[in-house]
């Protein structure tokens, strides 16, 4: 399939004749066999079926390799969330004692998760800003390190990363480059396409983009070649004992060790699986990615510009802005759109930020973003709320910052709304 639009409507399923055109939902934990010869050889990893939707399901593979596809790569799974597909790209190749260059601009769900849980686990991070000087990128880099993280767009901060430069330093150190690629998503940026190995998704966003399914996804591009470093990645190079000796990179290759170990061994004794449910649910969502991130970009194109000329808005982040850092980089990797997502600071600070999202109607305030509907969130009296301004500050979270979160609805609709509301401050 040539497209990324048919890609979207048909990826990942083809029934046979007479079978449900629809992705049907196997819920059930459990599969039948009619010898345990057979069910050891499943265990063994000899032969390849379902024996407990722990660690496979198929619903979730079938979506599972839709956003494969999407995304170009040769192998995917799906999570329960995406912190636990942010958790399971690190810790599937590193452990106590290992060490990950991250880009600073990131989800802080993601940062809490490296720089205070995974800390507790043993394991480092250097974090540095993406437009860092190569010469400060490369002096993050240790003897122990494992990967290099990154997002595409950064939640909330909205940064693109040069993904090729980031890539080009990680494949310098041997060691592959993951990219959280949520808020672009694979119609907007498909990052295998420059340089990255792993990109990671919380599908509860744009991919679902109904705000009905908590789910994550990852996805190998099946490029990175383990076997060149196997002191680094033991895991992948060399017999794994809790699977009667496999060595994942000879009996699935380059292209599927990565998932398949990270299923046999951290899904096994982790167990953040998503739901079949879930994955239906997130399956329809991705039925229609690429028409709703067309109307989310334009709206979000058109709010970044409107705000841009208003009085009372004392600065704006898109960088979809011709005036915006990042315009370059949007240019080259994201030429179609970036995401739906605006962040502006409104004058007069903390309190007029709070009294214009009071007077939306169109948009709802919320903590998601990348929902068909809009939403706004004034972080300095919600995620951050307990900081003080110089605190909030220091965090890139100015007292003023909104984070508005386009849906789909119609253009002119939003920019009244946006509108009204602001002159009522
Ligand atoms: C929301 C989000 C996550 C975490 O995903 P959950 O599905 O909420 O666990 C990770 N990365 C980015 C960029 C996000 O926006």
């Amino acid at each position: 399939m040539a497209t990324i639009e048919t890609k979207c409507v048909q990826g990942g399923y083809t029934p046979g004749n007479g079978e449900p055109r629809q992705v049907p939902i196997i819920q059930s934990t459990t599969f039948k066999y009619t010898s345990s010869a057979d069910m050891g050889k499943l265990f063994d990893l000899e032969a390849s079926g379902y024996f407990y939707s722990r660690l496979q399901n198929p619903t979730c593979d079938t979506v599972a390799a839709k956003i494969c596809e999407l995304e170009g790569g040769t192998a995917a799974m799906l999570t329960s969330s995406g912190q636990a597909a942010s958790f399971f790209s690190i810790f599937n190749i590193a452990q106590a004692g290992d060490h990950v260059v991250c880009s600073s601009c990131i989800y802080g769900g993601t940062f809490n998760l490296f720089n205070v849980t995974m800390r507790k686990m043993g394991l480092d991070f250097t974090f540095v800003a993406p437009d860092c000087t190569d010469e400060e990128l490369e002096a993050a880099f240790k003897p122990n390190t494992k990967a290099v993280f990154g997002e595409t767009v950064a939640n909330p901060a909205l940064v693109v990363l040069d993904i090729e430069r980031f890539a080009n330093a990680a494949h310098a150190h041997g060691v592959p480059l993951i990219i959280d690629n949520t808020f672009a998503t694979p119609v907007n940026c498909r990052p295998f396409e420059w340089g990255a190995d792993i990109v990671i998704h919380s599908t509860t966003k744009y991919m679902d983009g109904h705000g009905s399914a908590v789910g994550g996804c990852i996805v190998d591009s099946g490029k990175f070649d383990w076997t060149k470093y196997p002191e680094k990645f033991p895991g992948l190079c060399t017999p794994d004992d809790s699977y009667h000796g496999i060595t994942y990179t000879e009996r699935f290759g380059i292209e599927g060790a990565y998932i398949t170990k990270a299923t046999a061994q951290l899904m096994r004794d982790l167990g953040t699986t998503q739901s079949p449910q879930s994955a239906y649910l997130l399956n329809l969502g991705l039925e229609s990615l690429h028409l709703r991130m067309k109307q989310h970009c334009k709206n979000a194109q058109a709010v970044a510009e409107f705000l841009s000329a208003h009085d009372k808005i004392a600065w704006v982040k898109y960088c979809g802005l011709p005036t915006d850092k990042d315009y370059a980089l949007a240019q080259k990797y994201l030429p179609n759109g970036s995401c739906g997502v605006v962040s502006f600071g409104v004058q007069g600070g903390r309190a007029a930020a709070e009294a214009f999202m009071g007077h939306l109607k169109i948009a709802a305030i919320e903590t998601h973003v990348a929902d068909a509907r809009s939403c706004c969130l004034h972080p300095a009296s919600a995620t951050h709320r307990q900081l003080t301004d110089e605190e909030l500050v220091a965090a890139g979270v100015t007292p003023d910052l909104v984070r508005f979160s386009c849906g789909i609805e119609g253009t002119e609709d939003l920019i009244a709304d946006i509108a009204q509301a602001l002159d009522k401050i």
